[in-house]
């Protein structure tokens, strides 16, 4: 069963502490008002409880090791429950599921560790290609692929390419930006360098042009841009989420719209890990997942990315999720199991039935299950 936990002893503790807390996170906004950043202060986190709607086969291989780490979902507009779940294997490539969970194909293109998909790239000769592009650690390069409706990839940058950092390529995630058609990739290595590459294409050939660079002290990994806003949100992994502003003219400094740090801050517990977006009729939802606490913390995509609530997947039938790398959601029918869209997350410890330890794989959870019993 669903509901809320609103634990009334909670309340009356942590209410009064996040007052307190309240007043001086404002002394210490006030002292900064000046600055780039602006933090959030603590607030009441309010945890969904779910269950896993069914679980993908395991990343391939005899021992159990942290392998599977981002899945990214592939649209299929002809035909929505053919649609395909692209996950990566950071020990060896990319696994391709259908939406029963099932790994239909598995591409050995070196070491994937974050992917994301766009749809219609123009690629010269007024062709159109949905795309994937990941980090590849194997050779540190930035891979553009073509996304085939059975599951097989072509690569359209068969050298890869390098970023121009020289720390190794971690995060990675594609920018479509709505407004003017153009599409990026977005790299990052764990020295916090962060560079956005414009994607052309309409030779015919792929390139990738430098656009700019951002930013962080420490580790991020999780990124995903809002291609309507224009912004790019990083997870910084033990501090908190980043909103980078990706417009070109007179962009806004970076903001911090979340301070994981923040000891009585329950919605993120480091590490920050995926992030990931759905627009909706209201403006849409940032999801992060939080995996110090194993749970995915939701955020308003406009205004101040005010916080809306946080979700568990639970032990059920089916194993629920710990220590979750990336995360993907569609918000669109795809079949009758998911009528209005799935949540996908990364299972750091995917067990069996009997509790013992396999190799990882993703959930999906039906995303009518967490969006209706958020707070209106
Ligand atoms: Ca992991
Ligand atoms: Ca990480
Ligand atoms: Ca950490
Ligand atoms: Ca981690
Ligand atoms: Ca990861
Ligand atoms: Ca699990
Ligand atoms: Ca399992």
């Amino acid at each position: 069963m669903l509901y809320f936990l609103r634990n009334e002893i909670m309340k009356r503790i942590i209410i009064p502490i996040l007052l307190i807390i309240s007043v001086v996170g404002c002394l210490v906004a006030c002292k900064t008002r000046n600055s780039t950043n602006e933090i959030k202060k603590s607030f009441d986190t309010i945890f969904v409880n779910v269950r896993a709607t069914l679980e993908t086969d395991q990343v391939p291989g005899d021992t159990v090791m942290d392998a599977a780490d981002d899945p990214a979902i592939w649209y299929n507009k002809e035909n929505p429950s053919s649609s395909l779940v692209f996950g990566t294997d950071k020990k060896g490539g990319i696994m391709v599921f259908n939406l029963a969970g099932k790994l239909i194909k598995y591409h050995k293109t070196g070491l994937p560790n974050n992917i994301d998909i766009r749809r219609g790239f123009p690629i010269g000769n007024n062709r159109k290609a949905d795309i994937a592009g990941f980090s590849n650690r194997a050779s540190n390069t930035i891979e553009i692929y073509e996304i085939h409706a059975d599951g097989d990839i072509t690569s359209l940058l068969p050298e890869g390419h390098k970023p121009n950092f020289t720390g190794e390529v971690y995060g990675f995630c594609l920018f479509h930006n709505m407004k003017n058609s153009e599409y990026y990739a977005i790299i990052n290595s764990k020295d916090g360098e962060i560079e956005v590459w414009k994607i052309n294409g309409s030779s015919g050939i792929i390139s990738l042009e430098f656009s700019r660079s951002f930013k962080t002290e420490t580790q991020p990994e999780g990124m995903v841009a809002d291609d309507i806003n224009e912004i790019l949100y990083v997870g910084e992994e033990d501090k908190g989420i980043w909103r980078f502003d990706l417009r070109s003219k007179s962009p806004d400094g970076p903001v911090l719209i979340i301070d994981g740090a923040i000891e009585s801050n329950n919605a993120l517990k480091d590490d920050i890990e995926g992030l990931a977006i759905c627009y909706t009729g209201e403006g849409g939802y940032l999801v992060a997942s939080s995996q110090g606490n194993n749970s995915y913390a939701i955020f308003k995509l406009t205004g101040d990315n005010s916080y809306i609530g946080s979700f568990r997947i639970n032990d059920g039938k089916i194993d629920g999720t710990e220590d979750t790398d990336g995360i993907d959601l569609l918000n669109l029918r795809l079949n009758d199991t998911f009528p209005n869209g799935v949540f996908i997350a990364q299972d750091g410890k995917n067990t069996d039935e009997n509790g013992k330890i396999q190799c990882q794989n993703f959930k999906f959870v039906n995303l009518n299950d967490i969006i209706l019993n958020l707070p209106k």
